[in-house]
């Protein structure tokens, strides 16, 4: 039993997960959030912020040579949005597929974009794409001391050790 905690205890990672200007205003936070909570995984922080662009544009960095990426920041950092980070067995790309693809046209029914949304300039939630992307957004968005440690009740349920 033992090995078997300190087997799901290894698997623990933290993603961030952002409800972008159009989730906030299309009344989408309790439900994005419930997708994530119902499946299993914990909510270690969250805020609600208007980012300024110049946060906007560190946050997608990694995009400054894309045609979309001056528009995308402006979206951004147009509206408030609600930062989390949710931990979990696998979340980082676990969470990717309750997201769903980039753009809804190709998102699976079933995920947030495919249910949610339906153009990519409006894709209502973002999430890091891997650990290390996870890790430096974490980074960005939260002071650690925001980072709330915890035990959840249901664990035990949902990982099958006590
Ligand atoms: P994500 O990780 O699935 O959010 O996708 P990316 O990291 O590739 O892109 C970041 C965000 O930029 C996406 O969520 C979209 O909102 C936007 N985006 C991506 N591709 C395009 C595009 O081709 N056109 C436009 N207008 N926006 C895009
Ligand atoms: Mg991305």
């Amino acid at each position: 039993m033992l090995q078997e905690q300190e087997a799901h205890a290894a698997e623990m990672e933290q993603t961030f997960i952002a409800i972008k200007p159009d989730g906030v205003q299309r009344g989408l936070i309790s439900e994005i959030i419930s997708r994530f909570e119902r499946k299993g995984y914990k909510l270690v922080a969250i805020k609600i912020l208007v980012p300024s662009k110049d946060f906007a544009q560190k946050h997608y960095h990694d995009l400054k040579e894309r045609p979309f990426f001056d528009g995308l920041c402006d979206f951004l950092s147009s509206g408030p949005v609600i930062a989390m980070v949710w931990e979990g067995e696998g979340v980082i790309k676990y969470g990717r597929k309750l997201i769903g693809a980039t753009d809804p046209q190709k998102s699976e029914p079933g995920t947030i974009r495919g249910d949610l949304a339906v153009v990519v300039e409006r894709n209502i939630i973002h999430g890091s794409d891997g650990p290390e992307t996870a890790k430096d957004e974490i980074k960005l968005w939260f002071k650690p001391e925001e980072l709330v440690s915890y035990t959840n009740n249901a664990e035990k349920w949902i990982y099958g050790v006590n």
